[in-house]
């Protein structure tokens, strides 16, 4: 049983802070786009021999909203045709509250999607500006909304660090969003020097600042029942996102599109990273000499691997499947920063916060 992440590799406009890969302005592309992602599935069906069968579906971006109903309705044609839904448990689709359309949620809600994963990310407008998101807090409450009101089950993404942003803004930003959603992502605001917002902030001092909005968000979310499930994550008990659980737990995810990663029986696979070497590696068929890298993991390394992965999340690793020299690592390191039994350790509250000192120590092994 397999993941499959489709990356839609178009925005509206470039938000300042964002990394990811993405065009803007150039939806005319998006039915070649199209094209280029029927190739890449069909020569995983081929290479199986059959269907493949997906127990989890994520169509990320991007903003897969700039598709309008007709492309969709032909992204979910190429899915059905060359894999196998008929075990699907989850499916969502990222939305972006500018574009999100009641036509977006009636498809989603006819086609079997699931959750619907909405880039909110502060219901601010001084902060939303200072990000270069294109909605304000008005037309995000009015996607939450309309999500509410449909069958579909709704994650928001919230930013924390952001310049100007104080713990009351913050916090309000956290009690309003927990009114719609029933899944919230955390993250803090990081940025690479390449980005607008990289050359106009100094990234040291919002990372120091980070700190205590992680804190609030770790004291006030699971006092509404929002259980930190990962280091970024917060759900009620059950309504984590499976998909996600999928990486942390090194399963095999297939991810179709420009810049997307796969990971299938211990190798990882990058896509070609930009749209052009996408369209080009289609017309050749995907030869593996066009990827960016194939790397296969050796089994230390993917042990390793494992136990970073698995320490995100509040389940933890099984002390069996951890290196000798790396729970000897993490058994001599201080006690607060984890909760541990004979079987497993899993990070507290604290070690959470401190995930980065702890991942750096494992990976130096
Ligand atoms: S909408 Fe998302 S993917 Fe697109 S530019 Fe903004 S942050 Fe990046």
């Amino acid at each position: 049983m397999n993941g499959l992440y489709i990356h839609v590799p178009f925005c509206e406009k470039k938000c300042g802070y964002c990394s990811f890969y993405s065009v803007a302005g150039r939806s005319s592309k998006i039915n070649s786009w199209l094209e280029a992602l029927e190739v890449e599935a069909k020569k995983y069906f081929y290479l199986n021999g059959e269907k493949i069968k997906i127990k989890t579906l994520y169509i990320g971006g991007g903003t897969p909203t700039v598709l309008n109903i007709s492309q969709w309705r032909k992204l979910f044609e190429i899915v059905n045709k060359y894999f196998s839904l008929e075990d699907l448990i989850e499916a969502t689709s990222e939305a972006n509250p500018n574009s999100l359309t009641h036509e977006h949620v009636k498809f989603f809600s006819e086609n079997n999607f699931t959750r619907i994963s909405l880039g909110v990310q502060s219901l601010n407008d001084d902060e939303l500006k200072i990000l270069g998101r294109l909605h304000n807090s008005k037309k995000a409450l009015q996607a939450m909304e309309l999500v509410k009101n449909s069958k579909l089950f709704l994650s928001c993404d919230l930013i924390f660090a952001i310049p100007g942003q104080n713990l009351r803004t913050w916090a309000n930003s956290l009690k309003n969003v927990i009114k719609f959603a029933g899944h919230v992502s955390t993250y803090q605001l990081t940025l690479e020097p390449d980005t607008p917002l990289g050359k106009k902030y100094n990234n040291e001092e919002l990372n120091e600042d980070g700190y205590k909005f992680y804190r609030y968000a770790q004291f006030f979310l699971p006092r509404k029942n929002f259980l930190q499930y990962e280091i970024s994550n917060f759900a009620p008990e059950g309504q984590e996102c499976l998909h996600n659980i999928a990486y942390w737990h090194q399963e095999n995810v297939i991810a179709l599109g420009p810049s997307a990663v796969s990971y299938i029986n211990g190798v990882r696979y990058k896509n070609p990273d930009t749209l052009e070497k996408y369209f080009y590696a289609a017309q050749k068929n995907f030869p593996e000499e066009l990827l960016i890298e194939r790397e296969k993991l050796t089994l230390r390394e993917k042990s390793i691997e494992l136990a970073i992965l698995s320490l995100r999340t509040k389940w933890g690793i099984k002390r069996g499947n951890l290196l000798p020299e790396a729970e000897k690592i993490l058994d001599s390191m201080p006690d607060d920063l984890f909760i541990k039994s004979p079987e497993r350790i899993a990070l507290s509250p604290r070690g959470m916060r401190l995930g980065n000192s702890i991942w750096c120590e494992l990976m130096d092994l």
